[in-house]
Parts: C-alpha cells; structure tokens; sequence
C-alpha cells in the first residue's frame, strides 16, 4: 500500500461530542421545558414531547402555554417594561453579562442546540452559538449609545417574538438582543421542536441579572403563538413560513401593533462561467447543505452559466458523493437530521411529486435523515424552482446572458438572498443593485452578522435584523400622535359658481391630466356654499391605470440623486413662484387663514428632500471578516398614498418629498375634503421635469380607493396619513403580495425625517470579501 492508497482508502473515525452534560442539565431541571415568566418558572406541564430528530429519544416534555399564561407573561412584560426603559448604560451592562455568560455556557448551548435541532454539532459550535454571542455583545454597545445616537428615539413598549425551528438560540438573539437594547421587555415563544436553549437563555438572564419580567418565555405551539399574536402586546416580530406570516399580517391588521416578518426565500445562487468553480461548489455546500438545507435565506436555486454546467454538475455531484451524513453529535459530520419527520415528510413528498428535470442524491441514513439533493434541467417555472423546500434539495437550471440570469434570479414570490460567483468584480458589483433581495452575496454565501442588516423583500417579509437599521423595529419617534379628526367638506343647497368657468379637475397619470374611468366627479364648495370647482371620482380601473404608469417610470428609480435633487429643487421653485394662488386656494378649500403657511412649508419640505436626495448614504458595515458588508438604499418602488385631508396641499408634499427624493415612484390620493389644491399642483410637476408616471394623483373617497391599493401586486407599500378609517383594511388587504404599509390607525404625527427616510427606502446587504 503507498501513501496513494492510504489517502484514497482513509476514513474519518468517530469524534462524539459527549451530550452527558446536556441531558443532566434537562434531568436536573424535572425534564421539563416550559414558561418562565417574571423572573421565575411557573406553570410547568408535560403536554407533549421534544426530541433528538437523529435518535428519536425524548429529551423533555413540554408545556403548552394557554391563553392565561401567554397573558400573565404579558402583564409581567408589560409592568417591567418602564423601569427597564429609564437607564440605558444599565442595560447595556446586564446585556454584556448575558453575552459573557454566554460564552461562559457555549458548549452546553451548542450541545442542546444539536440534541434538539439534529444540526451537527460543528454548525452548532461554530456557527449558532458564536453568531448568538456576537449578537448580544454587539447589542449591548447599542444600548450604550442609544441616549447619544438615538437621541429621539424610544421603546415601543412589550413586544411578543415568535420564531421558529432551524435557528432557535440564534433567532431568540436576532429577536431578544434589539428590543431589550432599545429599552423593550419581551415575550418570545419558540418553535415546538426546539424550545431547549431557550431555556439555557433564561437561566443566563438570572444570572447576569435582568430584572424580573423584563424576558419571559413561553412555551408551547401554533395555537400558544396565535396567542401571543391576539394578546396586548406592541409588537409582534416574527420569523417562520409566509403562510403564518400572512396570518399574522391579517390578525394584527388595525390593532395598531408594530410587525416585522423574516419569511421564506427561494434564493438564487448564479455561478458564471469564469468564476473560481471550486470554490463554487464548496459555496454551494453553505449554502443548501448548511444545517440540512433548512435555512430562510438558503442558495436552494442553482444558475449556471450553460458552458460550464455539464463540469460544474460533475463537480458538485463528486462533493455531494463526499458529505458524510449522520449523527449530528459527531465533530466530523458535514449533514445531521432533518428537524421532524414531520418536516422529513414534507421534503420527501415535494421531490417524488416532481417529475420534471434529473434528479441526483447522494445516500443517507436510515432514520429522520434526507439525502443531499441536486435536481438539474429544470425550468424556472417548475414548482420546485418556485416553493421553498426547507430541506437539502438544490434545484439547478442554466443561463446564457447576464441579463437572462438576473431575470430567471428575479422571477420568483420571494425576495430574501442572492449569491453571485464570477472573478470578474464589474458584472459582480453590476449584478448586486438588479437583484431583487434583501441581500446579496458576492463570492460568497449565508454570511451573517449583528452589524449587517438581514431581511428580505417582496414575499420574504419585511423589516430588517442586525445593524443600525435593525433598532429601528424596536423604537418609535419620541412624542406623543394626536387624534385625527376628518375634516368635513362643505356643502351647498344652491351651489352657485365662484368662478364662471367650469372647472372639473381631472386625474394626473403617467404625466397626462386624464378624464377618470367612471365619469364622475364630486363638486367641492367654500365654506359660503360657492361652487370652488369638480373633482374626479378615480376608481380601481384609473387606480390600476396609475400604477401601470408607475411601473413605466422605473427609470427613476435609476436615475442619480443629483439629478432628483435639481428636479425637486424645481418644483419647489415652481411652487414658490405660483405661492400667493395656492396659498388663495387652500384658504378657499379649507375656510381657514392656514394657506401661507402651508404653502411655505410645501416649499420649505421640497427644499430640504432635495437637499436630501443625494446625501442619505448607505454604509460600510464593519463585519469581521476579510471585506466589507455595504448597506445600499434602495427605493422601495411603487408607492401607494392616501394624504393627510386635513392639509390640501402639505398633505401631499410630505410623503412626496421624501418618497420621489429616494427615488421611489408615486400614486398619491388627494386629501379628500378639499381635493383642488393637489389637483392644482399637476401644472407645477408638468413644468419642472417630473418624467411621466413618477408622481401620479387621483382623487376621490379613500375608504373606496385603500382597499385597492393594498390588494394590488404591484405595488410595493402603502402609506396612510388619511382621517378616513382605512388602517385595518390596508394591512389586511396587503397580504396579496406582503407589501410593506405605514398607516396611521386614526392619528397625526409629525414624522422625524429619520423615519420618511427609512420608510422610502429598503437597504439592501451586499457582501463583499476580498483577498486573493
Ligand atoms: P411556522 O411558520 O409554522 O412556525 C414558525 C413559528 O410560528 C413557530 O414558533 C410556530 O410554532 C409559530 N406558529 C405556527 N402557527 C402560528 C400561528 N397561527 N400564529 C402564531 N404563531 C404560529 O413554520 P413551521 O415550523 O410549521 O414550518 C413550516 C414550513 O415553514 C417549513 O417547511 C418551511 O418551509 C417554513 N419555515 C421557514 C422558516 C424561515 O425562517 N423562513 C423557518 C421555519 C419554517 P410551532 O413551531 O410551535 O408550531
């Protein structure tokens, strides 16, 4: 035998983890995981059972939380949430010694974490666990720096958490970290599978000494997480399927809560043909073998660039044959279980109802265990190339052009990661703004820190985790909203002119003044009763009419912030120079005095989101790795507006500022009462450059109109300042395509520009590694 031989015959001999430590911590605890609530455990119940997916065995029995316990947790939070929101530097202590407690228990958290999830302990160790404690460390600098950098930001108050299954410590940090930073108390419920280290985590809060109340768990399932959602908390931040977070989105719909949501993904990983194909492929093992595949933000559709496919199949089939499968508590296993036969069967089903393409897997063993996966050949509408799997399945097509491949990586429901593999940095840093996700990858894949903002678009949810952008989920402007009152219109019996001319206002879309679909229109009165003019109804037909109008002027959104800043700069011209008129008109609409100042702050606000278009920066993320994390902000598309009625023509100047300035695209509804004014301003965007589409405005009743607007897909958010009732039906109705809404729930504020800033916008994370 020479060393060939010996190379090529040589096997990797059992490494355990010894678990012994882990199950004596569960044994000593009355093998029982369940509530911990104001500081103590309450209520502890085996209801059902948590197991070791790789073996089987149970590890404890589990309490389902009730109605009552979700409650009790809830009022804990919520009588701990003042106190633990007045000292900032103290938090930032507490948070520290949770991080070095951490550190402390790291091999015990990574054991459970693998005992419960069947991940190998080697992700576990190296992956979860680090990422946990970073996250903690990194959050606790925050709080430090919360009076100083967020001068006017504060707590939104309790907020209920639920996450799921494939990440559970590391998800509770993503959740718990910021909210207890920026002066939040939680309630945070884990996924049924997986509630072990979350009990580890509650036993660490003891003992760095966070006050009672401040975390609470609880236990349970979908019913317990239902729960949380119904029960009086702020917020409610969650991680899980699209399915669920569609729910969630319907259920809390006008009650006020805040809501993020990190759904599913489907995400592309494009190889071309000059990229470093090895490397490739080890990426491709991250990124759908990592933790079995069951990963939000996993590279689970492979683009090859078509004349390197057949031998980069080859390769990656030749690495699959090498991924060792099995018990996770094994140091040199690259695959462990899959976390339930339950999520066993729903793999297994999805890949027998395809026939499409060749299927190729490597083998597995017997047990809660699924084989690595490459179906190749597939067409880009193929079902698997669609639904997310949440297992080790890669499902693979081919490109030719650049351009195809950033249009077969867009033509999804889902907007969460992409991975871009080429040598050649041009098309890399050229492709990163096309992709449609919250985050790219350049050479790289499922990177993730506290630094960097994680979250995704379109269905993949909205709100964003980590980093600076991450905080602001978590907090709310200072200042208390005011109850809005609808103004009423003016009526008339007579209805005598108060100009002989007729004056119907038209709609203004895609540039053109346009008659509305329905023909009608509403007449608008002074408060003497004189006819002041006609305003068009606009239905869901001129509505549509709108956003295709919207969609055609997606050069705006590519357009320069120089460029958008000069354009504003002229409507804000244009207005000054027509000002004593508008101010005359609002005067005649409103029957009040309030049309000079209006109009000088319509000048005022023009002004500043010019200034602003070309200075809100994005930022180098300082991530600990070799290269930078960029966080680039992006217009969020197409934006639906219901205005504030209250001011005819501010109420349309202020989301229209920020919102054109960011380079986002417009369908703003008059205010309601007193239309004329923004009907008025289509001769100022007519003369000052705006290209066609980018500000599009319809009147008519807004209760008729939101409905519309927050059920069609193409639209990207929903904005509400409008007095009439219609914060409900918009998040309700926005679960069509998941689209991100601001709405007002019946009250008036005066937004810091911080927030019409965050609000145009989506930062995008590109990752950036450099080095040879
Ligand atoms: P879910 O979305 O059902 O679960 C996520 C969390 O929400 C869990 O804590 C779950 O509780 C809880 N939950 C379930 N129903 C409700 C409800 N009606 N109201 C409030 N909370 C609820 O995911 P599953 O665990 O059922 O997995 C199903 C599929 O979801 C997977 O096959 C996968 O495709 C996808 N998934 C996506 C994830 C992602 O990060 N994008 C993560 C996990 C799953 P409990 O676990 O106790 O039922």
């Amino acid at each position: 035998m020479n060393v060939r031989d010996i190379f090529e015959t040589m096997d990797y001999g059992p490494a355990p983890e010894d678990a012994k430590d882990a199950r004596a911590w569960i044994e000593d605890r009355g093998g029982i995981a369940g509530h911990f609530i104001n500081g103590t455990w309450s209520d502890l119940r085996h209801d059902f059972d948590t197991k070791n997916p790789a073996t089987g065995e149970v590890l404890a029995g589990v309490t389902k939380g009730t109605d009552a316990e979700v409650a009790k947790a809830v009022a804990a939070a919520r009588k701990a949430q003042p106190k633990w929101a007045k000292d900032a530097k103290a938090r930032a202590k507490i948070m520290y010694a949770i991080a070095r407690l951490m550190q402390k228990n790291a091999r015990l958290l990574a054991v459970m974490e693998t005992l419960d999830t069947g991940k190998p302990i080697r992700e576990a160790r190296d992956i979860d666990v680090p990422l946990t404690i970073r996250h903690f460390y990194h959050h606790a600098g925050f709080a430090q720096l919360m009076d100083s950098a967020l001068p006017d930001a504060e707590a939104l108050g309790v907020c209920g958490q639920i996450i799921p299954w494939n990440f559970p410590l590391l998800m509770l940090a993503w959740k718990i970290a910021p909210a207890l930073a920026m002066g939040n108390t939680v309630v945070l419920k884990p996924a049924e599978y997986t509630p072990m280290t979350a009990m580890i985590f509650a036993e660490i809060c003891t003992n760095a000494g966070v006050p009672p109340g401040v975390v609470n768990i609880v236990t349970g399932d979908g019913e317990t997480g239902a729960a949380l959602v119904q029960a009086d908390v702020d917020k409610i931040a969650f991680t899980g399927s699209t399915a669920v977070g569609r729910l969630i989105r319907e259920e809390t719909a006008g009650s006020g809560k805040a809501l993020s949501l990190e759904l599913g993904g489907k995400s592309p990983y494009i190889v071309f043909d000059d990229a470093d194909m090895d490397s490739a492929v080890e990426g491709l093992v991250d990124a759908i073998w990592f933790n079995g595949g069951q990963v939000c933000c996993a590279g689970s559709r492979l683009l090859v660039q078509e004349g390197i496919a057949d031998r980069f199949y080859a390769k990656l089939k030749a690495r699959m044959d090498a991924l060792r499968m099995g018990d996770p508590l094994d140091k040199c296993i690259d695959i462990g279980a899959i976390v339930d036969p339950v999520q066993l069967q729903q793999i297994t089903d999805m890949v027998a109802a395809n026939t499409a393409g060749e299927t190729y897997q490597s083998g597995a063993p017997e047990g809660c265990f699924y084989p690595p996966t490459l179906i190749t050949g597939l067409a880009p509408s193929d079902t698997l190339m669609q639904e997310e799997i949440f297992g080790p399945v890669l499902a693979a097509t081919t490109f030719r052009t650049p351009a195809e491949a950033v249009g077969i990586a867009n033509n999804t429901r889902y907007g969460l990661a992409a991975s871009v593999w080429t040598e050649n940095v041009n098309l890399a840093l050229d492709l990163a703004p096309k992709l449609v996700s919250g985050i790219v990858w350049i050479n790289a894949t499922n990177l993730m820190d506290a630094a960097a903002g994680f979250g995704g678009v379109r269905e993949s949810g909205f709100g964003r985790e980590g980093g600076w952008e991450g905080l602001q989920g978590y907090t709310r402007p200072k200042g208390k909203a005011a109850k809005l009152t609808p103004p009423a219109a003016f009526t008339s019996d007579d209805g005598t002119p108060a100009d002989p001319l007729d004056r119907t206002a038209k709609l203004y879309i895609g540039g053109k003044q346009t008659r509305p679909d329905g023909g009608y229109s509403q007449p608008v009165f002074n408060k003497s009763g004189k006819l002041l003019g006609h305003a068009s109804i606009a239905n869901r037909k001129d509505l549509r009419n709108a956003v295709e109008a919207m969609s055609a002027a997606k050069g705006w959104s590519k357009s320069t912030g120089h460029l958008r800043a000069q354009i504003l700069y002229y409507i804000g011209e244009n207005l000054s120079a027509r000002a004593a008129e508008f101010a005359a008109r609002i005067n005649a609409l409103t029957g009040t005095k309030q049309g000079t100042a209006e109009v000088e702050a319509a000048i005022d606000t023009l002004f500043t989101w010019a200034a602003w278009a070309d200075k809100h920066d994005g930022a180098a993320k300082g991530v600990p790795i070799r290269g930078v994390a960029l966080a680039m902000n992006e217009p969020v598309g197409n934006i639906g507006i219901l205005t504030d009625d209250t001011r005819p023509l501010m109420g349309l100047i202020d989301p229209m500022g920020p919102a054109i300035a960011m380079g986002n695209r417009i369908t703003a509804v008059a205010s309601e009462a007193f239309p004329l004014a923004a009907t008025d301003f289509y001769q100022i965007l007519d003369t000052s450059d705006v290209p066609a589409g980018v500000v599009n405005i319809l009147t008519g009743p807004h209760a008729d109109l939101a409905p519309h607007m927050a059920a069609h897909g193409n639209i990207d958010a929903v904005w509400s300042f409008s007095s009439a009732d219609v914060s409900g039906v918009i998040e309700a109705k926005s679960i069509s395509n998941l689209k991100r809404t601001w709405v007002n729930n019946g009250t008036s504020r005066e937004w810091p520009s911080s927030t019409w800033r965050a609000q145009s916008t989506e930062v995008k994370t590109i990752w950036i590694p450099y080095g040879e």
